[in-house]
């Protein structure tokens, strides 16, 4: 059985590049039907906040890419870790170093003087046959990985393809402190053995930690999984996405008025792809998905593009649907309580030309709220008193007709003939009387919805 993991560190707030490394080990638990797990990688306390682990959580959630197992806190771990590293004691895969930072800064400087790796020499690492120096007064020592000398670490990397380290360019791995907390990369391996990972899928940035992970596994009788580390996403310039340059929380694109699937679906192509397809469903992608379709060059963010995702998916939601999402995003802004009919009628009617729930949440404030505020210009231009007696009529019309839309379309061809006007002379103005603006779709469709009681208040509120 599949079994992935997204693992990502609550030391800021994640963004779009870490959800695409949490979507595909999503996908391929989805695809597989396999389980996906998340795993808070918290040890960092000084700069893990809970705000970023809320992030996490409903990003995740949002998106409908909630866990199957965890969240898994590794700060909740550290009595397992203890235990692990008894194991590793007792079958002498570790040894304390009581080098001192001094001591490795020297060794450092003086290796780099060589032009060297730097890298520790093995001084504490006991040999049979060999002397090791006294140990030194009151000082906690460091415990450090035995590798193996000798030999390659070699994996079939999903995205990179065969990779091999000779075991002799990797020195001895700190995998405990002094004060006995555990480090970084001998967690994950413990993790990912408890929580039987089968595939890591993960950003590239931590293929230089695979080849020492790998040996910690080995030195744990354990198999290694499945590896496939993903190439970078870039922002708009050009560089590595991060909470460090500007890159947005994942919610904030929610707040923006980006529909989940529109996002699985941009995300899922910035480094996979299906033939020429560009828009699909969260379920066509899980079922095209496969990690031998993975890209190999890094992928560049590109909010246009996202946009242009997002309306396509908009178009072709269900109007009932997308009403639900309009009302949460007016709930937001303290809208007065809108019903969901009108606003089914506005998604129908408006879906086609807008590219977020926001801009449509904008014309169901406008349309469907008290007072319409007509932009300046558009009053001058249209308004004119040419135009007065044919709206007098109309208005007047549409107070006596049957509230639908032919009976609504006769009041304006006849309104039309009565003044002998053309359709353009007459809909301009009362566009931009009762919606605010000239730009809206079809007239008739319009004043539908707005209701007879706006639509003639409107009109006649000059
Ligand atoms: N916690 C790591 C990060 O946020 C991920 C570690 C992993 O996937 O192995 O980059």
């Amino acid at each position: 059985r599949v079994r992935t993991r997204f693992a990502p560190s609550p030391t800021g707030f994640i963004h779009l590049g870490n959800i695409r490394s949490a979507l595909y080990p999503w996908a391929f638990a989805r695809s597989t039907g396999g389980d996906f797990i998340l795993r808070i990688e918290d040890t960092d306390v000084e700069r893990s906040t809970q705000a970023a682990v809320d992030v996490i959580l409903e990003g995740l959630d949002w998106l409908g890419m909630a866990p199957d197992e965890g969240p898994f806190y590794q700060m909740q771990r550290m009595d397992r870790y203890r235990e692990v590293l008894g194991q590793l004691k007792a079958s002498g895969h570790v040894y304390p170093c009581y080098m001192s930072v001094q001591e490795l800064d020297a060794l450092r400087e003086q290796q780099m003087a060589n032009k060297e790796k730097p890298r520790y020499n093995g001084l504490w690492r006991p040999e049979s046959g060999k002397s090791l120096p006294d140990v030194p007064l009151g000082v906690q020592p460091v415990l450090r990985f035995r590798n193996p000398q000798g030999g390659v670490v070699a994996w079939d990397d999903k995205v990179k393809g065969r990779i091999e380290i000779r075991n002799e360019e990797l020195d001895d791995l700190v995998i405990a402190r002094p004060d006995g907390t555990p480090t970084y990369n001998f967690c994950v391996v413990v993790d990912d053995i408890d929580m039987e990972i089968t595939h890591v899928i993960r950003g590239d940035d931590h293929v230089n930690n695979t080849p020492r992970q790998i040996n910690i596994f080995l030195a744990l009788g354990a198999q290694p999984p499945v590896y496939a580390h993903l190439p970078t996403v870039l922002n708009e310039q050009g560089e590595k996405m991060s909470k460090r340059n500007g890159a947005k929380p994942v919610t904030q694109y929610r707040d923006e008025g980006y529909l989940a699937d529109a996002m699985i679906n941009y995300l899922a192509r910035l480094g996979w792809s299906h033939g020429d397809d560009e828009i699909f469903t969260r379920q066509q992608f899980i079922d095209w998905f496969s990690l031998d379709h993975l890209g190999r060059s890094a992928a560049q963010f590109d909010e246009a593009k996202l946009r242009w995702v997002n309306a396509q998916h908009i178009k072709s939601m269900d109007d009932d649907a997308l009403a639900k999402l309009v009302a949460e995003q007016l709930v937001k802004r303290n809208a007065a309580q809108l019903d969901l009919a009108p606003l089914v009628a506005l998604c129908a009617l408006f879906k086609d030309r807008c590219d977020t729930t926001v801009a449509l949440a904008d014309w169901a404030e406008r349309l469907l709220g008290e007072e319409v505020e007509g932009a300046e210009q558009e009053r001058a231009q249209y308004l004119t008193d040419a135009v007065a007696p044919a709206l007098d009529a109309l208005a007047q019309a549409l107070d006596e007709c049957v509230w639908d839309r032919p009976a609504i379309a006769a009041a304006i061809k006849k309104t039309l003939a009565d003044h002998g006007m053309k359709m353009p002379q007459l809909a301009m103005p009362v566009r931009v009387l009762v919606a605010g603006t000239a730009q809206t779709p079809s007239v008739d469709a319009l004043l539908e919805l707005l209701g007879r009681e706006k639509v003639v208040a409107r009109l006649k509120k000059r």
